[in-house]
Protein backbone atom coordinates (compact mmCIF):
# COMPACT_ATOMS: atom_id res chain seq x y z
CA UNK A 1 0.00 0.00 0.00
CA UNK A 2 1.06 3.88 -0.65
CA UNK A 3 2.16 5.70 1.90
CA UNK A 4 -0.17 8.25 2.92
CA UNK A 5 2.67 10.68 2.50
CA UNK A 6 3.47 10.22 0.17
CA UNK A 7 -0.13 10.59 -1.91
CA UNK A 8 -0.77 13.89 -0.02
CA UNK A 9 2.39 15.49 -1.82
CA UNK A 10 0.39 14.53 -5.32
CA UNK A 11 -3.09 15.27 -4.25
CA UNK A 12 -5.38 16.45 -2.16
CA UNK A 13 -7.16 13.92 0.06
CA UNK A 14 -11.07 13.48 0.57
CA UNK A 15 -12.20 12.49 4.54
CA UNK A 16 -15.76 11.12 4.85
CA UNK A 17 -17.98 13.34 5.87
CA UNK A 18 -20.89 13.01 9.44
CA UNK A 19 -21.64 9.47 10.89
CA UNK A 20 -24.32 10.46 13.25
CA UNK A 21 -26.14 11.92 10.51
CA UNK A 22 -26.14 9.30 8.38
CA UNK A 23 -27.50 7.11 11.33
CA UNK A 24 -30.35 9.23 11.80
CA UNK A 25 -31.20 8.13 8.83
CA UNK A 26 -32.17 4.36 9.78
CA UNK A 27 -34.00 5.69 12.66
CA UNK A 28 -32.87 3.29 15.02
CA UNK A 29 -34.54 2.92 18.05
CA UNK A 30 -34.09 1.75 21.62
CA UNK A 31 -34.59 -1.74 20.64
CA UNK A 32 -32.50 -1.55 17.82
CA UNK A 33 -29.28 -0.30 19.67
CA UNK A 34 -29.87 -2.71 22.25
CA UNK A 35 -29.72 -5.60 19.82
CA UNK A 36 -30.02 -9.06 20.98
CA UNK A 37 -27.31 -8.74 23.39
CA UNK A 38 -27.73 -5.76 25.24
CA UNK A 39 -31.62 -6.36 25.49
CA UNK A 40 -31.60 -6.86 29.25
CA UNK A 41 -28.90 -3.76 29.94
CA UNK A 42 -29.98 -2.19 33.31
CA UNK A 43 -29.53 1.48 31.69
CA UNK A 44 -31.12 3.01 28.30
CA UNK A 45 -28.69 3.03 25.35
CA UNK A 46 -30.66 4.65 22.49
CA UNK A 47 -28.23 7.25 21.58
CA UNK A 48 -25.09 5.57 21.88
CA UNK A 49 -24.12 5.41 18.09
CA UNK A 50 -20.78 3.77 18.78
CA UNK A 51 -22.20 0.74 20.19
CA UNK A 52 -23.99 0.32 16.59
CA UNK A 53 -20.69 -1.36 15.38
CA UNK A 54 -21.54 -3.93 17.63
CA UNK A 55 -25.29 -4.26 17.29
CA UNK A 56 -25.52 -2.67 13.67
CA UNK A 57 -22.22 -3.72 12.28
CA UNK A 58 -23.95 -3.69 8.52
CA UNK A 59 -25.34 -0.11 8.78
CA UNK A 60 -22.07 1.19 9.83
CA UNK A 61 -20.40 -0.99 7.10
CA UNK A 62 -22.89 1.01 4.62
CA UNK A 63 -22.36 4.23 5.86
CA UNK A 64 -18.17 3.97 5.19
CA UNK A 65 -19.27 2.42 1.71
CA UNK A 66 -21.35 4.93 0.84
CA UNK A 67 -18.89 7.48 1.95
CA UNK A 68 -16.03 5.98 -0.38
CA UNK A 69 -18.01 5.68 -3.20
CA UNK A 70 -18.71 9.30 -2.74
CA UNK A 71 -15.00 9.44 -3.28
CA UNK A 72 -13.43 9.87 -0.06
CA UNK A 73 -10.20 8.18 0.38
CA UNK A 74 -10.08 8.17 4.52
CA UNK A 75 -13.38 6.90 6.60
CA UNK A 76 -13.10 7.95 10.39
CA UNK A 77 -14.08 4.73 12.25
CA UNK A 78 -17.51 5.10 14.15
CA UNK A 79 -15.37 5.49 17.70
CA UNK A 80 -16.13 9.73 18.32
CA UNK A 81 -17.36 8.40 21.78
CA UNK A 82 -14.96 5.17 22.46
CA UNK A 83 -13.35 5.73 25.56
CA UNK A 84 -13.92 4.87 29.44
CA UNK A 85 -14.71 8.24 30.22
CA UNK A 86 -17.71 8.62 27.59
CA UNK A 87 -19.14 4.90 27.87
CA UNK A 88 -19.50 5.53 31.50
CA UNK A 89 -22.58 7.35 30.54
CA UNK A 90 -23.83 4.12 29.58
CA UNK A 91 -21.93 2.30 31.72
CA UNK A 92 -20.50 -0.06 29.05
CA UNK A 93 -16.74 1.22 30.21
CA UNK A 94 -15.62 -2.63 30.20
CA UNK A 95 -16.71 -2.78 26.37
CA UNK A 96 -14.47 0.16 25.25
CA UNK A 97 -11.92 -2.43 23.62
CA UNK A 98 -14.17 -4.37 21.91
CA UNK A 99 -16.16 -1.43 20.57
CA UNK A 100 -13.06 0.48 19.19
CA UNK A 101 -11.56 -3.08 17.60
CA UNK A 102 -14.75 -4.05 16.15
CA UNK A 103 -15.18 -0.77 14.45
CA UNK A 104 -11.59 -0.55 12.93
CA UNK A 105 -12.17 -4.00 11.83
CA UNK A 106 -15.90 -2.60 9.81
CA UNK A 107 -13.83 0.21 8.37
CA UNK A 108 -10.94 -2.07 7.20
CA UNK A 109 -13.05 -4.15 5.85
CA UNK A 110 -14.66 -2.02 3.29
CA UNK A 111 -11.93 0.07 2.82
CA UNK A 112 -9.83 -3.15 1.82
CA UNK A 113 -12.67 -4.14 -0.52
CA UNK A 114 -12.36 -0.30 -2.31
CA UNK A 115 -8.89 -0.64 -2.27
CA UNK A 116 -8.87 -3.77 -3.75
CA UNK A 117 -11.28 -2.67 -6.96
CA UNK A 118 -9.37 0.84 -7.57
CA UNK A 119 -5.13 0.07 -6.37
CA UNK A 120 -4.40 3.22 -7.73
CA UNK A 121 -6.68 5.10 -5.04
CA UNK A 122 -6.14 3.19 -2.16
CA UNK A 123 -8.39 3.96 0.50
CA UNK A 124 -7.68 4.54 4.74
CA UNK A 125 -9.31 4.25 8.38
CA UNK A 126 -8.74 6.73 10.41
CA UNK A 127 -9.28 5.54 14.35
CA UNK A 128 -11.53 8.95 14.89
CA UNK A 129 -10.71 10.00 19.10
CA UNK A 130 -13.23 12.00 20.00
CA UNK A 131 -12.48 15.12 23.03
CA UNK A 132 -14.50 12.88 25.58
CA UNK A 133 -17.53 14.78 27.60
CA UNK A 134 -14.98 15.54 29.99
CA UNK A 135 -12.69 18.71 30.23
CA UNK A 136 -9.37 18.64 32.27
CA UNK A 137 -8.36 22.28 32.01
CA UNK A 138 -11.63 23.95 33.37
CA UNK A 139 -13.95 23.47 35.88
CA UNK A 140 -17.97 22.44 35.21
CA UNK A 141 -18.67 23.97 38.57
CA UNK A 142 -18.83 27.89 37.78
CA UNK A 143 -18.77 28.12 42.12
CA UNK A 144 -15.55 25.84 42.30
CA UNK A 145 -13.37 27.23 39.50
CA UNK A 146 -10.28 24.87 40.73
CA UNK A 147 -12.46 21.72 40.47
CA UNK A 148 -11.83 18.99 37.67
CA UNK A 149 -13.90 16.61 36.74
CA UNK A 150 -11.25 14.32 35.33
CA UNK A 151 -7.39 14.56 35.51
CA UNK A 152 -4.89 14.32 32.63
CA UNK A 153 -3.42 10.72 34.10
CA UNK A 154 -7.13 9.41 33.39
CA UNK A 155 -7.42 11.01 30.19
CA UNK A 156 -3.95 9.84 28.90
CA UNK A 157 -5.10 5.68 30.19
CA UNK A 158 -8.35 6.32 28.92
CA UNK A 159 -7.03 7.33 25.50
CA UNK A 160 -4.49 4.53 25.62
CA UNK A 161 -7.11 2.07 25.79
CA UNK A 162 -8.89 3.12 22.86
CA UNK A 163 -5.86 3.66 20.70
CA UNK A 164 -5.01 0.23 21.15
CA UNK A 165 -7.94 -1.08 20.13
CA UNK A 166 -8.09 0.77 17.39
CA UNK A 167 -4.99 -0.46 16.05
CA UNK A 168 -5.48 -3.64 16.75
CA UNK A 169 -8.35 -3.22 14.65
CA UNK A 170 -6.84 -2.44 11.75
CA UNK A 171 -6.53 1.70 11.53
CA UNK A 172 -4.03 3.36 9.33
CA UNK A 173 -4.51 6.04 11.33
CA UNK A 174 -5.60 8.10 14.16
CA UNK A 175 -7.04 11.10 14.02
CA UNK A 176 -7.64 13.30 17.27
CA UNK A 177 -10.77 15.84 16.73
CA UNK A 178 -13.28 18.08 17.81
CA UNK A 179 -10.49 19.46 20.12
CA UNK A 180 -11.99 22.13 22.68
CA UNK A 181 -9.56 21.71 25.38
CA UNK A 182 -5.65 21.41 24.20
CA UNK A 183 -5.29 19.67 27.71
CA UNK A 184 -7.59 16.70 26.30
CA UNK A 185 -5.85 16.03 23.39
CA UNK A 186 -2.26 16.49 24.64
CA UNK A 187 -3.51 13.23 26.89
CA UNK A 188 -4.57 11.76 23.70
CA UNK A 189 -1.38 12.84 21.58
CA UNK A 190 0.48 11.64 25.17
CA UNK A 191 -1.33 8.00 24.74
CA UNK A 192 -0.37 7.72 21.55
CA UNK A 193 3.05 8.33 22.04
CA UNK A 194 3.15 5.88 24.72
CA UNK A 195 2.15 2.83 22.32
CA UNK A 196 4.03 3.89 19.34
CA UNK A 197 6.75 3.49 21.38
CA UNK A 198 5.51 0.48 23.51
CA UNK A 199 4.92 -0.87 20.01
CA UNK A 200 8.21 -0.10 18.13
CA UNK A 201 6.19 1.39 15.57
CA UNK A 202 5.26 4.68 13.43
CA UNK A 203 1.93 5.51 12.96
CA UNK A 204 0.22 9.08 11.07
CA UNK A 205 -1.85 11.15 13.32
CA UNK A 206 -4.24 13.43 12.57
CA UNK A 207 -5.35 16.66 15.16
CA UNK A 208 -8.27 18.87 14.66
CA UNK A 209 -8.95 21.58 17.00
CA UNK A 210 -12.77 22.85 16.87
CA UNK A 211 -13.06 26.91 17.01
CA UNK A 212 -16.07 27.59 19.25
CA UNK A 213 -16.87 30.98 18.97
CA UNK A 214 -17.07 34.26 16.91
CA UNK A 215 -13.78 35.63 18.01
CA UNK A 216 -11.65 33.05 16.75
CA UNK A 217 -11.07 30.47 20.12
CA UNK A 218 -11.34 27.22 21.01
CA UNK A 219 -13.07 26.46 24.20
CA UNK A 220 -10.08 26.20 26.65
CA UNK A 221 -9.39 29.85 25.19
CA UNK A 222 -6.86 29.09 22.51
CA UNK A 223 -6.64 31.05 18.95
CA UNK A 224 -5.78 29.16 15.73
CA UNK A 225 -1.92 30.15 16.07
CA UNK A 226 -2.00 29.24 19.73
CA UNK A 227 -3.43 25.55 19.46
CA UNK A 228 -0.92 25.21 16.80
CA UNK A 229 2.12 25.89 18.69
CA UNK A 230 0.65 24.17 21.72
CA UNK A 231 0.69 20.51 19.88
CA UNK A 232 4.03 21.28 18.03
CA UNK A 233 6.60 19.63 19.88
CA UNK A 234 4.76 16.22 18.50
CA UNK A 235 5.31 14.64 15.00
CA UNK A 236 2.24 14.65 13.39
CA UNK A 237 0.66 14.01 9.37
CA UNK A 238 -1.83 16.78 9.59
CA UNK A 239 -3.22 19.86 11.66
CA UNK A 240 -6.60 21.50 11.05
CA UNK A 241 -9.69 22.14 12.26
CA UNK A 242 -13.34 20.38 12.26
CA UNK A 243 -17.16 21.05 13.89
CA UNK A 244 -18.57 23.86 15.17
CA UNK A 245 -18.23 26.33 12.12
CA UNK A 246 -19.37 26.42 8.47
CA UNK A 247 -16.55 25.97 5.76
CA UNK A 248 -17.02 29.81 5.44
CA UNK A 249 -16.12 30.78 8.51
CA UNK A 250 -13.31 28.26 9.09
CA UNK A 251 -11.58 30.24 6.21
CA UNK A 252 -8.97 32.77 8.40
CA UNK A 253 -8.32 29.98 10.55
CA UNK A 254 -7.11 27.86 8.10
CA UNK A 255 -4.70 30.84 6.46
CA UNK A 256 -2.87 30.95 9.84
CA UNK A 257 -2.32 27.19 10.06
CA UNK A 258 -1.76 26.63 6.96
CA UNK A 259 1.36 29.93 6.58
CA UNK A 260 2.80 28.95 10.03
CA UNK A 261 3.40 24.94 9.36
CA UNK A 262 4.93 22.58 7.26
CA UNK A 263 2.31 19.30 8.13
CA UNK A 264 -0.30 19.01 5.99
CA UNK A 265 -3.82 21.24 6.92
CA UNK A 266 -6.84 19.44 6.79
CA UNK A 267 -10.20 20.44 7.26
CA UNK A 268 -13.59 18.91 8.03
CA UNK A 269 -16.15 21.74 8.73
CA UNK A 270 -20.21 21.65 9.53
CA UNK A 271 -22.72 21.45 7.14
CA UNK A 272 -22.72 25.65 7.65
CA UNK A 273 -23.72 27.07 10.66
CA UNK A 274 -26.64 24.64 12.71
CA UNK A 275 -30.28 27.31 12.12
CA UNK A 276 -32.82 27.44 15.05
CA UNK A 277 -33.65 23.80 15.60
CA UNK A 278 -29.85 22.71 15.27
CA UNK A 279 -30.11 21.17 12.09
CA UNK A 280 -27.36 22.18 9.35
CA UNK A 281 -29.00 22.67 5.88
CA UNK A 282 -26.05 23.45 3.61
CA UNK A 283 -26.35 21.74 0.52
CA UNK A 284 -24.02 20.21 -1.25
CA UNK A 285 -23.42 22.68 -3.71
CA UNK A 286 -23.67 25.49 -1.17
CA UNK A 287 -20.71 23.76 0.71
CA UNK A 288 -18.91 22.59 -2.37
CA UNK A 289 -18.53 26.54 -3.29
CA UNK A 290 -16.86 27.35 0.03
CA UNK A 291 -14.50 24.35 0.00
CA UNK A 292 -13.52 25.74 -3.40
CA UNK A 293 -12.32 28.98 -2.23
CA UNK A 294 -9.84 26.72 0.61
CA UNK A 295 -8.44 24.99 -2.38
CA UNK A 296 -8.35 27.77 -4.85
CA UNK A 297 -6.53 29.73 -1.53
CA UNK A 298 -4.13 26.52 -1.33
CA UNK A 299 -4.75 26.06 1.93
CA UNK A 300 -5.80 22.37 2.29
CA UNK A 301 -4.03 18.65 2.11
CA UNK A 302 -7.15 16.97 3.64
CA UNK A 303 -11.03 18.04 3.60
CA UNK A 304 -14.23 16.57 4.22
CA UNK A 305 -17.23 17.10 6.49
CA UNK A 306 -18.09 17.12 9.82
CA UNK A 307 -21.89 17.14 11.39
CA UNK A 308 -24.86 18.00 8.59
CA UNK A 309 -22.36 16.40 5.75
CA UNK A 310 -23.70 13.50 3.85
CA UNK A 311 -22.25 11.57 0.68
CA UNK A 312 -24.08 14.05 -1.45
CA UNK A 313 -21.76 16.78 0.14
CA UNK A 314 -18.30 14.24 -0.19
CA UNK A 315 -18.90 13.74 -3.81
CA UNK A 316 -19.28 17.30 -5.11
CA UNK A 317 -16.23 17.81 -2.32
CA UNK A 318 -14.39 15.33 -4.42
CA UNK A 319 -15.23 16.82 -7.60
CA UNK A 320 -14.46 19.95 -6.56
CA UNK A 321 -10.84 19.29 -5.47
CA UNK A 322 -9.80 16.90 -7.46
CA UNK A 323 -9.25 20.00 -10.04
CA UNK A 324 -6.50 21.30 -7.85
CA UNK A 325 -2.83 20.98 -6.43
CA UNK A 326 -2.38 20.24 -3.12
CA UNK A 327 -0.61 22.79 -0.58
CA UNK A 328 2.42 22.40 -0.73
CA UNK A 329 4.49 20.78 2.48
CA UNK A 330 6.99 22.88 3.21
CA UNK A 331 8.08 23.85 6.55
CA UNK A 332 7.70 27.87 6.61
CA UNK A 333 10.69 30.02 7.32
ZN1 LIG B 1 -19.29 18.32 13.90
Amino acid sequence: MMDIKDILQERILVLDGAMGTMLQRYKFEEEDFRGDRFKDWEHPLKGNNDLLSLTQPEAIAEVHRKYFEAGADIVETNTFSGTSIAMADYHMQDLVYELNYESAKIAKKVADEFTAKEPQKPRFVAGSIGPTNKTASMSPDVNDPGFRAVSFDELRLAYKEQVEALLDGGADLLLVETIFDTLNAKAALFAIEEVKEERNIDVPIMVSGTITDASGRTLSGQTAEAFLISISHIPILSVGFNCALGAKQLVPHLEVVSAKTGYAVSAHPNAGLPNAFGEYDETPEQMAAQIKEYVEKGLVNIVGGCCGTTPEHIKEIANIVKEYQPRKLVVPA
